[in-house]
């Protein structure tokens, strides 16, 4: 790209945890702001409204990112505004890309969660049971409104056309720092790709069995993380922690295993794969014994959630349960 790179950044519904992986940058932000002019960081950065978005010509933005994952009409409305606008559209971490941790809202019916973020949280004090309404007269004169609620979370990609793809929970600093260099420079690979690695996290864990030239062990039993303290410099699922490491992109570096943490999946999908939790559990289901896959069932009551913890309305299951 010549000149300077037009960026816009939106967060949906989101934590803007993704948005703390670009401050994380530290001074190669600084170097990436010299390529680009932010034009639009709402509504976390700049002071900027909707309707300054809504205002600007068709394609005038050259690359857009957005972080969160779909749960409200706005959202629904600012992503095809901000499509509109825009040359290149990023999916930024792993609830834009297919859902995120808030998409196990989907498993369970909208009232349910409602009830538990209204009514039934220990901080919440509601003694009427209000939930939010679309639109509120107060004193009989002033009309309020809320963006609607929809019944399912969904993925950017369920609402508009994506083309690119970064995972992470939220995506590690130094990678999206690489990120952001490819694009500037122009080098990008074909649209729909993930930007990744295209390596697995073990393939930078330091407890690789591999690096002691060894294949890994069969699971024989299954140990949750509040179980006892992992062995240091072995492999986490050789010793039975559910360690998705295997499956997932790892441009993180091994982050949660070099810490004795399982990886838990927020890299997101290896290339080709095209639903993650199936793909973790056709494939772990050939390493674990049956005395593991045994203590599985028993240890872990929703599987959906642990194979699909991020990944679900992303997934063939989960696009199976939206509207
Ligand atoms: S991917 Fe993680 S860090 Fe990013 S918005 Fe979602 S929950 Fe927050
Ligand atoms: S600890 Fe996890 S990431 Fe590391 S080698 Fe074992 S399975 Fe792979
Ligand atoms: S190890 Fe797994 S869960 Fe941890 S940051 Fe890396 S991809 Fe995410």
């Amino acid at each position: 790209m010549s000149g300077k790179i037009k960026f816009a950044f939106l967060l949906t519904g989101g934590c803007a945890g993704c948005e703390m992986a670009l401050v994380d940058m530290g001074e190669r932000l600084v170097d990436a702001l010299e390529h680009l002019e932010v034009v639009f960081w709402a509504p976390t950065v700049a002071d900027v409204k909707y309707k300054d978005l809504e205002a600007m010509p068709d394609q005038s933005i050259d690359l857009a990112f957005v972080d969160g994952m779909v749960r409200l009409e706005e959202h629904e409305h600012m992503l095809k505004v901000l499509r509109q606008k825009s040359k290149i559209l990023v999916a930024f971490g792993i609830c834009a890309a297919l859902g995120g941790i808030p998409g196990m809202a989907n498993i369970h019916p909208t009232e349910e969660v409602l009830e538990q973020a209204y009514k039934k949280t220990f901080s919440t004090d509601n003694p009427e049971g209000i939930f939010p309404q679309p639109s509120y007269v107060l004193e009989g004169k002033y009309q309020l409104t809320l963006p609607a609620f929809l019944d399912q979370v969904k993925p950017v990609n369920a609402v508009v056309e994506v083309d690119y793809y970064v995972g992470g929970c939220p995506p590690h600093q130094d990678f999206v720092a690489k990120a952001v260099e490819t694009i500037v420079a122009g080098n990008l690979p074909p649209k729909g790709s993930w930007l990744g690695t295209g390596k697995a996290v073990c393939d930078s864990c330091a407890r690789n069995p591999a690096l002691k030239g060894r294949e890994r062990k069969r699971v024989e039993e299954i140990k949750r993380t509040f179980e006892g303290a992992p062995q240091e410099g072995e492999c986490l699922l050789e010793q039975g922690y559910l360690c998705l490491g295997p499956f997932t992109e790892g441009f993180c570096g091994a982050s949660c295993p070099k810490v004795g943490i399982p990886c838990r999946g927020c890299g997101g999908p290896l290339p080709g794969v095209k639903d993650y939790g199936a793909q973790v559990m056709s494939s772990l289901g050939a390493l674990l014994t049956d005395e593991a896959v045994d203590q599985l069932l028993k240890k872990y009551p929703n599987l959906v959630k642990l194979f699909y913890r991020y990944a679900f309305p992303g997934s063939f299951l989960g696009k199976a349960e939206q509207k």
